[in-house]
């Protein structure tokens, strides 16, 4: 007989990272004294890995909104939107979504992840997925859950993306998936060239905007507004967890598509509904990130001074605009070693490493907030500074 439990022992590695004092993951915050900052273990730390882009989980007004719809509407919705759990609120908010995305129509989710779980219902096993190698692993549930073909491209290489469509078979349906902005390395979708193969090959586009809707684009819809090519793009999946401050996601695209999702996607149909004061919230932020365009004005002012700096100290790291900033490092065990320098410096930043990222490929993700004051941002600097002479990084260069 086979226990299913019996694989339940962490390796060996763990515990040794363990009583090294590196171990990166699960620590939590107790309390958050202010924007930027978080207190762990006592101390107060600059937050430089959050993907609370634009501060707005703290905003004042998004906090009463959420507030106000606990207060009207309760703390759980009670049941899936399809059988007894939607609320007007939902509605105001797809309608919402949709004008701000310029979609036909929205389907909202009760997070990011069961957006882009939701694809599973478009795709099956007479179907291909080809997705960028650093798709996220939601994207990669979606396919294995519709029990699509799965085949991945190097990131951005177009020439790769074509091989592939070029050798599948033209019977199957196919399906291309990309982020816009991609979450471990900053970079933005080469859409100008997946466009054009799915044009000629007959493929259908999802991009995944979690990192990029209201922070890209002369409007925040993102990375394909930015780049001029929305109509290419035939669903945008988004979540309310990073720029939007709170919980929850959506599936943007032509009506019927979203209707024949609202029936079929199990990851809607068979989960509650996001309750009000998440719904509220991101209600709030739409609101404050179509009047205040300043703040992504900020935060990517601030990225491209911080990014400089690193890239000026040695690291690896191409100066750039963009709010995530992705600090190479290549092994695991140094890339906890790195963390915990940064750490003790006081600057929280995210350690990743495979399945995170591809395996070899640990780095180190600092995010930037639009609320990031110029003094956290130098103790960031300094903080990557001393990590870099302690840990003699570069000594060789
Ligand atoms: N897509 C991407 C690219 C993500 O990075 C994440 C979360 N890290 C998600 C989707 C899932 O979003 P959520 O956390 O809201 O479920």
């Amino acid at each position: 007989m086979v226990d299913v439990f019996a694989k339940c022992r962490l390796p060996e590695a763990y515990q040794f990272v363990k009583d090294l004092g590196v171990y990166p993951y699960y620590r939590a915050v107790g309390e958050r004294p202010g924007e930027g900052e978080v207190v762990i273990d006592g101390r107060v730390l600059v937050q430089a890995g959050s993907n609370d882009y634009l501060g707005l989980s703290g905003d004042e007004r998004v906090k009463e909104a959420a507030v106000e719809a606990t207060r009207r509407l309760g703390t759980g919705t009670g049941g899936s939107r399809l059988s007894n759990g939607s609320l007007t609120l939902h509605e105001e908010l797809e309608a919402r979504l949709a004008a701000f995305l310029g979609r036909e129509a929205v389907m909202v989710t009760s997070a990011g992840y069961l957006a882009n779980l939701a694809l599973a219902a478009l795709i099956g096993p007479g179907d291909t997925v080809i997705g960028d190698r650093l798709v996220h692993a939601c994207l990669i549930d979606a396919v294995r859950v519709g029990g699509a073909r799965l085949r991945r491209y190097r990131h951005n290489d177009m020439d790769h993306l074509e091989r592939l469509l070029d050798a599948g078979d033209p019977g199957a349906g196919r399906l291309i998936v990309t982020e816009g902005m991609f979450s471990t390395s900053g970079s933005v979708c080469a859409l100008p060239g997946i466009a054009k193969l799915a044009r000629a090959y007959g493929a259908r586009v999802v991009m995944d905007s979690a990192h990029d809707v209201g922070l890209l684009g002369a409007n925040g819809r993102g990375a394909a507004e930015e780049q001029g090519l929305e109509n290419a793009v035939d669903l945008q999946t988004i979540t309310f967890s990073k720029a939007l401050g709170t919980l929850g996601g959506a599936v943007a695209g032509r009506a019927e598509i979203i209707a024949y999702l609202r029936h079929y996607a199990r990851s809607m149909v068979f989960t509650a509904a996001l309750p009000p004061a998440c719904a509220a919230a991101a209600l709030a932020a739409l609101e404050i990130i179509a009047a205040e365009p300043e703040r992504r004005h900020r935060l990517r002012a601030t990225a491209e001074r911080l990014s400089g700096d690193l890239a000026a100290m040695g690291y690896a790291v191409a100066p750039s605009d963009r709010p995530v900033i992705a600090v190479p490092v290549g092994d695991d065990l140094l890339c906890f070693r790195l963390w915990r320098e940064l750490f003790d410096e006081g600057v929280f930043t995210t350690a990743m490493i495979s399945p995170g990222v591809p395996p070899g490929q640990a780095l180190i993700r600092v995010s930037i907030t639009a609320t990031h004051t110029d003094a956290q941002v130098e103790r960031i600097v300094s903080a990557f500074a001393a990590a870099r002479d302690r840990l003699r990084l570069f000594s060789d260069a």
